[in-house]
């Protein structure tokens, strides 16, 4: 560990001045400008960094102290263990702890890090018919529900209340980081009593003194009509339960629709071929449809209808969602073509031949 009050040549006791007037004549001395050494440089402007600030001073004459392990023991080590709240490094936090400041520190923080875990995001695959009526679908997924035996509270019926052990009743754990710009002492809440400072004596016994249960959820959902893949629904307070926030988080639906074997869709408007057969094309004629809602539909072919022509039916493609109206249905004309002939079909067609048809 680096002795801060040797690289700026000060006693342990120096005064604020006396730090400051040694760090303008090394800056000055050292400075990368004047040719000066850069390294050295950093280290000063380092030390200067923590000494010139009286709390980071406090923090790092606590750590020269207890021989620079880190000012958060006892409990620094029992946060690492029991931060299945935060289950990632604290090379990680320091990231997340840059992001907020000061004293909104520590709610933000804990929110950010909740909020992440209380949503659940599912994806449901719907039919083109499906999309088209509106469905309901039936889910099953795991999620924390409020423990029922405490009620979300996570202590065992009648426990008394303590202080928290782990932090002394701060409701606070620290981190320290050495950066370049100094020694940081990081707060975050205490995992232990979740920043509350108190606990319960005894834990509950179903939740362990989470709060939390994880429990399959049998629901069923309504999914409106006119969604489209990748589109996401967002159904509240069906994710999972936080007991440091008592709230819900939410459920959120991703929509994958599967591909049709007669219809595609664009945007809100379907497109399908429509079959019509040889004698049709040429004198015109009715031909029947089965559009995607399952009614049967007539279409007026004129005579001399070319294949590769095309019918638009309005109002007969997908609803559009939360909004009046539906698209559009394009059909494409094309020959329908039998698999064999008969023999009188045969000689029909021979004659069409021969009459230049
Ligand atoms: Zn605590
Ligand atoms: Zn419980």
């Amino acid at each position: 560990m680096k002795d801060y009050y040797k690289i700026l040549g000060v006693s342990r006791d120096a005064t604020t001045e006396e730090i400051k007037k040694a760090y303008r004549r090394l800056a000055h001395k050292y400075h990368p400008d004047k040719g000066g050494d850069e390294e050295k440089f950093k280290e000063i402007n380092e030390a200067y960094q923590v000494l010139s600030d009286a709390e980071k001073r406090r923090k790092y004459d606590e750590m020269l102290a207890s021989g620079g392990v880190s000012f958060g023991s006892p409990f620094s080590q029992k946060v690492r263990l029991d931060s299945n709240l935060f289950d990632f490094g604290f090379e990680d936090l320091t990231s997340f702890f840059e992001e907020v400041v000061g004293d909104l520190f520590n709610k933000t923080f804990t929110q950010k890090v909740e909020k992440e875990k209380l949503d659940i995001t599912l994806s449901v695959d719907l039919t083109l018919e499906e999309v088209v009526k509106g469905a309901t679908k039936s889910l099953s997924y795991l999620r924390y529900g409020k423990c029922l035996r405490c009620k979300g509270s996570g202590a065992e019926p009648n426990s008394r209340m303590i202080e928290c052990e782990i932090c002394r009743g701060t409701g606070k754990a620290h981190q320290v980081n050495q950066t370049f710009w100094g020694i940081f002492s990081k707060v975050h809440p205490c995992p232990e009593c979740k920043g509350r400072g108190v606990k319960h004596e005894i834990k509950c016994v179903v939740c362990k003194g989470e709060g939390k249960v994880e429990k399959e959820e049998k629901i069923k959902i309504e999914i409106p009509p006119g969604v489209d893949t990748g589109q996401i629904l967002t159904f509240k307070g069906l994710g999972n339960y936080s007991s440091l926030l008592k709230e819900f988080g939410d459920l959120l639906i991703k929509i994958v629709v599967l591909p049709h074997p007669k219809f595609k869709r664009r945007g809100d408007n379907l497109y399908a071929f429509l079959e019509v057969p040889l004698a049709k094309l040429y004198l015109g004629g009715k031909v029947d449809f089965v559009d995607i809602t399952g009614k049967k539909i007539t279409i007026k072919i004129p005579p001399l209808t070319k294949v590769g022509s095309l019918f638009k039916l309005q109002g007969l493609g997908v609803p559009h969602f939360r909004r009046r109206g539906r698209g559009d249905l394009y059909l494409k004309v094309s020959l329908k073509m039998p698999s064999r002939l008969t023999e009188s079909q045969k000689e029909l067609l021979k004659k069409l031949e021969q009459e230049g048809l």
